[in-house]
Formats: C-alpha cells, structure tokens, sequence
C-alpha cells in the first residue's frame, strides 16, 4: 500500500537548505496576517518600483516556480523525470486582457505543444480561456447577454484561437488542459469545449475541461455529459479539482445576491470531489481524467478504486497532479508506485507571475490544514536527516 508519509521519497530532491527554505516559507505563509500585510506590501513595492524583485525570486518564485522562460526549467523538469515525475509548463502570466497578448499567449501555448513534443517529461499542455479572450466576452456569452458590434469579432477571434490550439495538438499528439476560473464565465468555456470535443476527441482525448468539485451543481453536469458523450460518440477529457476561487465565488453571490454556487462546507466538496471521481471511474469508456489534487484522502480514494476495478497504475486515461512547490509527498510516492503523475510548473517574468503565487499564498493559509501537513512533513524529514 502507498504510504504518504514516506518523506525520504518526498524529499529526496531538496537539498538541506532547500528543506529549510521550504520549512521557512510554509512556516510564513501559515500566519494570515503576515500574508495579507506581505501581500499589500508586495504589489505596492511592484507597483511603485521598489527593487523586491530579487527577494520574491529567491523565496516564493524560486519555490512555487520553474524559473521566468520555459529554458530556465529544463533543470528542473529533468531532476523531476528522473524520479518518474513529469512537468506540464504553465505560462502563468495572468491580468493583461488586451489583444495582442491573447495573440501572444496562444503562440506561446503552440510553442508550448513543440517542447513537450520532443519531451517525454511533459504529457500535457495547459492554459486559461482568460488568457486568450476578454472575460467580459466569456461573461457576456455565459450570461447568454447579446454581444455588441466588436464584440462578435471578439468572440469568433476566440474560437479561433482555441481550434489554432488544439488543431496543433491533435497533430502533435499533446492533450491540452484548459484550467477553469470564476464560475460566471464557465459556461462560455464548457459550451465552446464541448463543440470542440466533437472535432478533436473523436477516438481520444485532446481537450481536457476542468471540473470544479466545489460547485455544488457538478455532478449533474457530468451525468448529463456522459450522454451527450453517449450519443455524440466522443470522449470527454476531464480535470477533476476542487476549486481555486472560493472566496471571490462566495462575496459577488453574497454582492449581488444570487445562490452561492459553491457547497456549503468542506465536507460537501470532498464528497462532490469523490462522487464525481467514482461516476468518471465508472465511465471510463467516455471519459479520460486528471486528478489535480493535493487532498491525500481524494488520491488514497482513486487508488482504491483503480484497484478495485483491476485498472493499472500506468493507464494512460488516469493522471494525477500537483502543484509544482506542493505535496512532493503525494506526487513522488505515486511515481514510486509507477501512477502516472506530473507537477504544474508555472513560469514567467516574477511580477507577471505574482497573482498565481498570492493565490497560492492565500490558499496555503485559508486551508490551514494544508499548510500544517507541509510543515509537519518536512518537520519529520529534518528529524529524519538529523538536521
Ligand atoms: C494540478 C492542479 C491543477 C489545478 N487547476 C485548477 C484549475 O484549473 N482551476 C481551479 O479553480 N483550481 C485549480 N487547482 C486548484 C484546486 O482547485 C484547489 O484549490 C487546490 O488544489 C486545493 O484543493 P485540494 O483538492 O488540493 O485539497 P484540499 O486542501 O483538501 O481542499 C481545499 C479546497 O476545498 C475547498 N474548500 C475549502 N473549504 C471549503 C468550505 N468551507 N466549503 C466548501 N469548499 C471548501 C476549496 O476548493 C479549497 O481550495 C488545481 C490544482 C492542481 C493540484
């Protein structure tokens, strides 16, 4: 049986100071107030051009990140392969909502598609729909509000370059992760997901949508997929999450005075999580699936599945992932035990990157059970060390 608490596995990359490093960050980022105060300070330095660049690098950046270009993480893309750990390159630069950035980030993800081609290490390729179009044409769309004069140029602009992505993909034989963000834009992305699936997941998939467990509405948008799968004939490529923007989800329903769509409690989301891991299990005809998750309950479940079901650990339909800086515990003890299984290794300039590592900041503090396992298990890894 898999034992996560194996940290002579888990940490067998960090050296001493990268241990400390790490027992360090954590240790900050458990203290919400620090975080908050840090998180003011941080932007306003950005902002204002205080020269903080070179902390933030060496601390959460250096941490949290594979370097600022896709070159800077070859290193680290290797030293994780050797451990059977794979890495799919995140372009996280996030915010600009112009044109020629979508431009740019949908050639970035092509390019994407080219390394991973040559690359063994990395399965996937990965990006926001909000890094490729306006969110207020997704909301628009998702709203079903009519569109206005350039907007309709907008949105087709935005298909386009969603084919562009994944007719290089198909070609390439590179599955593509399309992440999720705020539920009110969702619906855009599922529908448009949904069509493309029709071209690209034919006989596998291509396109892979992002399932966000902690909407309460979930597992009956999944049960009704897997008929439309059914009579479409296609195969659905789905990453199952739990759900980054909680708290943001939780105050515009509470503003503008609509049913949160979020479960009410923890519980709710850990059962959704794993009542939609079993029905997709249950399917594994129509759907292929990514478990992002650093839950060790949620992962122990989908093992225990898989082995009920006799499906290997090497089936190419599961894979299971991690944030890059988060839960080696989880990743290496899978690889150890031949699960497929890849880290998210964000990239870019430091302050572009910076939303994706207060995110990850704030995360780590709000589920503070997170934070204390990290701690705890590098805490029993010094010990273990004797350092
Ligand atoms: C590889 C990977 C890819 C990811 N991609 C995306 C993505 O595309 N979109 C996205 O939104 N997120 C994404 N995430 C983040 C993910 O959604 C979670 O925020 C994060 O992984 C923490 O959840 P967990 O399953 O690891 O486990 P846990 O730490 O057990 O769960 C924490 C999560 O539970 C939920 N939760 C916590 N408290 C409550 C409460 N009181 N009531 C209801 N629910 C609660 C929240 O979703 C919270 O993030 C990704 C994560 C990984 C590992």
């Amino acid at each position: 049986m898999i034992d996560f608490t194996n940290t002579k596995i888990a940490f067998h990359l960090k050296t001493d100071s990268e241990l400390e490093r790490a027992y360090f960050l954590f240790k900050m980022i458990s203290n919400q107030p620090l975080v908050k105060i840090g998180t003011l300070a941080t932007n306003f330095a950005l902002r204002t051009n205080l020269p903080v660049e070179g902390l933030i690098r060496s601390t959460v950046f250096d941490h949290f990140c594979g370097g600022v270009s896709s070159k800077d993480c070859v290193a680290k893309i290797d030293q994780l392969f050797k451990s059977k750990v794979h890495s799919i390159l995140d372009y996280s630069v996030e915010g600009k909502q112009n044109e020629s950035q979508f431009e740019f980030i949908t050639k970035k993800t092509i390019d994407l598609i080219d390394f991973a081609v040559n690359n063994k290490s990395i399965p996937f390729a990965v990006f926001k729909p909000t890094a490729i179009g306006r969110f207020e044409i997704y909301r628009k769309i998702s709203k079903r509000e009519k569109l206005e004069g350039f907007e309709f140029d907008e949105w087709n602009q935005i298909k386009k370059r969603f084919n562009r992505i994944f007719k290089h993909a198909q070609k390439c034989n590179i599955p593509v992760l399309v992440d999720a963000e705020e539920s009110w834009i969702q619906t855009a992305v599922d529908e448009l997901l949904f069509e493309l699936m029709k071209k690209y997941n034919k006989t596998k998939a291509i396109i892979y949508n992002t399932l966000q467990a902690y909407r309460w509405d979930r597992y009956d948008y999944l049960v009704k997929l897997l008929e439309k799968a059914k009579s479409e004939k296609l195969i659905i490529g789905i990453k199952l999450v739990r759900g980054a923007y909680m708290e943001k989800e939780r105050a515009r329903a509470k503003d503008i005075g609509y049913k949160s769509p979020i479960c009410e409690t923890k519980f709710e989301t850990d059962r959704n999580f794993d009542n939609c891991l079993t029905f997709m299990t249950d399917n594994l005809d129509y759907f292929q699936l990514y478990i992002g998750t650093h839950n060790e309950k949620s992962t122990l479940h989908a093992i225990n599945i898989l082995n009920s079901k006799g499906i290997s650990n090497t089936n190419s339909k599961i894979w299971f992932g991690q944030l890059f800086g988060m839960s080696d515990h989880i990743s290496f003890n899978l690889a150890d035990h031949h699960y497929n299984v890849s880290k998210y290794l964000p990239f870019g300039p430091v302050k572009d990157v910076l939303p994706y590592l207060i995110r990850r900041a704030e995360e780590n503090t709000s589920v503070s059970g997170q934070t204390n396992r990290e701690l705890e298990l590098i805490k029993s890894e010094r010990k273990r060390r004797g350092v």
